[in-house]
């Protein structure tokens, strides 16, 4: 037996007992003859004390152990004098009679500690180091009970796991495909899935009504905080259903883990449409945790004379609370945030209802305080409020109002991490248009069904054709996404057609799905959430990478073992591959 207990077991009520440890050395101190050596495992850290009086072959082999050594120990639990109440095992320490180095280490390159001194390209090469740091394994202990509860949640509702290839086709989430030459195919490849798409809806027409996986998926994109090119969904499908029932079983699922893992009772999630959303908020996912919404304030500041707001196509406000003490440098910082290309205002406009009464604007040459009362109230501000205004362009005006909004919550501390609001938005749009190729795009995917309304205007205004799509939204943030699905054979043709599939492409690419339609499609629909955008909010961290044991830096790079890499002559030969890199 290797150890009796784990180094975060031992109590008091121990006291006397022999025992067997085994660990790493965190940390060894010399004090006045005494060796302390701090043992770690997973479970904790427990004090070992060699006396001084100890038998000189143990002080020897003591006198050999570093940082990061595996060593197993034989001792007798004992008080401690000095008691440490930071850690589970402060009470005690172990005085020890016997022990045996396991594995010698060498110095690791950072301390592995709770706060360490490594910064991130170091402990991302050393990962399995970083990942014997507790903040991190946390992480990861989250993710695992998470995954549990999810499983247990689902399989008690009848859902059943099942695993979908790996190797297979392009599917269609539009974003780019990996791809994976096959040997005994020359000149052919697989694509490692964006998602299980259309393997769950063929496991609805196979009847198995409820599926569900938590499953790898992969997109080639550029990488961002929340982006890894591996990725995991809690990936869902169900038949017989409507809308609503997918959206309260998940909304069921999504409260079950905040309750399970969090400890947290979350209120219902509202149900916002896509246009609602857009208008009040300039963004798909709102943040809910707090108001500050848009206004659109045009019919109030037309016709003054000042020309960029005449001649703009939209005029947008919003309205920060308790903010008119902004000073002149506040303001010139935002309008400087605003415009930065990532944001794309050309300038903005300010309103400041001073806490006496008084308007002071940025705009006074143009508007009378008469004229400003009036976009005050438009904006429902009280003496104290800063109204800060954007124009131009209807949609991109939205979604910098929507990104000023965000940024004014967090100066102001709206968004706190251990507050949660969770929506389900819906009635997306079914198409995207591309003003560069100049075709629509499926804003979600090719199998999303229209709203059964609005399909007349499939023929006449396809643009805006509104989808059985829905988004689980917590926080602002983007956590799951689906819809109900096209089961119908000719109206899938006729999304094909809309988004430019010509007969022949579409059979290419869909052929399976379409023939399997053509045997008793059951209605259905799902929804996929991103897991590690969920570990990561639960854990309250600001990027996915730590929910991930093995995350891929920003160039999609595995720098601990040096992945993507060449491969051997021998295995491109296997493959009757030549490479001859393009330039690009
Ligand atoms: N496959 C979709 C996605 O990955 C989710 C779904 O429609 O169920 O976004």
């Amino acid at each position: 037996m290797y150890r009796t207990h784990t180094c975060g077991e031992l109590r008091l009520e121990h006291q006397g007992q022999e025992i067997t440890l085994a660990g790493w050395i965190q940390r060894k101190r010399e004090l006045g003859g005494m060796t302390f050596v701090d043992l770690r495992d997973r479970f904790g850290i427990t004090q070992l004390v060699f006396d001084e009086n100890s038998s000189t072959d143990l002080k020897e082999n003591v006198k050999k152990l570093g940082r990061e050594f595996v060593i197993q120990v034989v001792g007798t639990v004992r008080e401690r004098s000095s008691k440490n109440k930071n850690i589970a095992t402060g009470e005690i320490e172990i005085e020890v009679s016997k022990l045996s180095i396991l594995s010698a280490s060498a110095v690791p390159p950072f301390t592995i500690e709770d706060e360490s001194d490594g910064g991130d390209d170091i402990r991302m090469k050393y990962r399995y180091l970083d990942l014997r740091r507790n903040p991190v394994r946390e992480n990861l202990v989250l993710r695992s009970k998470m995954a549990h509860e999810i499983r247990s949640y689902l399989i008690e509702r009848e859902f059943i796991e099942t695993e979908t290839p790996v190797l297979m086709k392009s599917t269609p989430e539009g974003a780019r495909d990996f791809v994976v030459p096959s040997r005994m195919n020359p000149g052919e490849f697989y694509a490692l899935p964006q998602s299980p798409q259309i393997f769950k809806q063929l496991l609805m027409v196979a009847g198995f009504d409820r599926y569900f996986q938590i499953v790898k998926c992969f997109r080639d994109e550029d990488l961002r905080a929340d982006r890894q090119p591996e990725f995991t969904q809690i990936d869902c499908e169900m038949s017989f259903v409507e809308q609503e029932d997918v959206l309260n079983l998940f909304e069921g699922m999504t409260k079950h883990l905040f309750k399970t893992t969090k400890q947290v009772d979350i209120d219902n999630f509202i149900r916002m449409p896509y246009a609602e959303a857009m208008a009040n908020y300039g963004s798909d996912k709102p943040d809910i945790r707090f108001e500050m919404m848009i206004k659109d304030i045009s019919a109030v500041v037309k016709g003054q004379d000042f020309k960029v707001f005449d001649e703009a196509e939209y005029i947008g406000a919003i309205c920060a609370k308790g903010c008119s003490e902004y000073t002149r440098k506040q303001l010139d910082a935002l309008t400087n945030w605003v415009k930065r290309p990532q944001i794309g205002a050309k300038g903005m406009v300010y309103l400041k209802y001073n806490t006496d009464g008084s308007l002071k604007s940025s705009v006074d040459k143009f508007y009378n305080e008469a004229e400003l009362s009036k976009w005050a109230s438009a904006c429902q501000a009280e003496a104290g409020d800063l109204i800060l205004v954007l124009s131009g362009d209807k949609d991109k005006t939205l979604k910098a109002l929507g990104e000023l909004r965000l940024e004014m919550a967090n100066q102001l501390g709206l968004r706190d991490k251990n507050t949660y609001k969770a929506l389900w938005v819906v009635d997306f749009p079914l198409l995207e248009w591309d003003e560069e190729t100049k075709r629509y795009y499926a804003m979600h995917h090719p199998f999303t069904a229209p709203k059964p309304e609005d399909i007349p205007l499939l023929e006449t205004n396809p643009g805006n054709v509104r989808a059985n799509a829905y988004d689980l939204v917590i926080n602002g943030v983007e956590i799951g996404g689906g819809s109900v699905r096209i089961f119908n054979p000719e109206l899938q043709s006729k999304m094909f057609d809309l988004l430019g599939f010509t007969k022949e492409s579409a059979e290419a690419q869909f052929g399976f799905l379409m023939s399997a339609f053509k045997y008793g499609a059951p209605p259905h629909a799902g929804i996929a959430f991103g897991f590690d955008r969920l570990v990561s909010m639960f854990a309250g961290l600001d990027s996915i990478r730590d929910t991930i044991a093995f995350p891929k830096n920003n160039s999609g790079r595995d720098v601990m073992n040096d992945a993507p890499s060449p491969i051997a002559d021998a295995q491109l030969d296997e493959l009757q591959i030549r490479i001859d890199l393009k330039e690009k």
